[in-house]
């Protein structure tokens, strides 16, 4: 696959790099939650169908207050998963082994996208990470200067009965800012938590993929950006109220969507999930979603 990224100018004079970090394929039945969904890990590890290969992607926001990167993507170390993960524990060890099938060059890193778009690790202020997922965590390396921030509930969530996070691959010493959405609600999300001066870059949290999963906002006069994570793997998704099949938390994930739904409905929204073949022609395009206003 070769490396790929997008880059859009906001209105306010932001500019917005999509990067793809490499590709990933996965069973059919992680990417889409199926009936009874009590038995939702058994049919992952016994689906014969895989997907067709999807996106990694990274964000990378050139703010005026400094450059943020949200998701770091994965590295070419990937590739050699039984290596990779001999870190890990057993059960998060089987799982990826059994239903991950990671493309990822060394051109394709991160790290090594960033010098091309004319940016420089080593100037990142702040890493967000979505979620602790090691394909969204594993190119923190790259960035040994920058503070991370993670949500509380998934931070200390992942580290007591670790679901898809892998520790072992964080560079040694790491201490991520823990974010508690102090600041009371913005729009339909009860809590935020501004990142920026400016107010225009929003950490909001929209939990069920994983413990403490969050999104990041950027607002641009009356288009939002919304970095997305893996609250859906795709516009579509988002569009047929479908949950991946992966969710920590099944009523947790559904509620997160309604509200993420409300948003778009009530906002012009470029929606950007992390795993969507579409994300990055949506970012060039400055393309709004629109949904159906069904129920159901
Ligand atoms: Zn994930």
């Amino acid at each position: 696959m070769p490396p790929l990224s997008t880059s859009l100018s906001t209105l306010s004079g932001l500019r917005i790099h999509g990067v793809q970090t490499g590709g990933v394929t996965l069973k059919s039945a992680h990417y889409r939650l199926r009936r009874p969904s009590a038995f939702r890990l058994p049919a992952i590890l016994l689906d014969p169908h895989w997907t067709s290969p999807k996106p990694i992607l990274s964000w990378v926001i050139e703010h005026p207050e400094g450059l943020i990167v949200v998701d770091t993507g994965e590295r070419h170390q990937a590739q050699d998963l039984n290596r990779y993960l001999a870190g890990a524990d057993p059960v998060t060890r089987m799982f990826i082994r059994r239903n991950f099938r990671l493309h990822v060059e060394a051109s394709a890193e991160l790290g090594a996208q960033l010098p091309r778009l004319g940016l420089c690790a080593r100037d990142v202020r702040w890493v967000i990470l979505t979620h602790l997922h090691f394909d969204h965590a594993d190119g923190l390396a790259f960035f040994p200067e920058a503070e991370v921030l993670v949500s509380r509930r998934e931070y200390d969530a992942q580290r007591r009965v670790p679901q898809g996070a892998v520790f072992s691959l964080w560079p040694e010493g790491l201490t991520p800012s823990l974010i508690d959405y102090s600041s009371g609600a913005y729009s339909v999300f009860p809590k935020h938590w501004p990142l920026t001066q400016a107010g225009d870059v929003l950490l909001v949290p929209t939990p069920g993929h994983s413990y403490g999963h969050q999104s990041v906002l950027i607002l641009d006069h009356d288009v939002t950006y919304f970095l997305a994570g893996d609250v859906v793997f795709d516009e579509g998704q988002l569009q047929r109220r479908e949950i991946g099949g992966i969710v920590q938390d099944v009523g947790v994930s559904r509620a997160s969507l309604e509200l993420v739904r409300h948003f778009v409905l009530t906002h012009p929204t470029v929606f950007l999930p992390s795993h969507d073949p579409t994300s990055l022609e949506r970012l060039a395009n400055r393309q709004v979603t629109h949904l159906e206003e069904r129920h159901g």
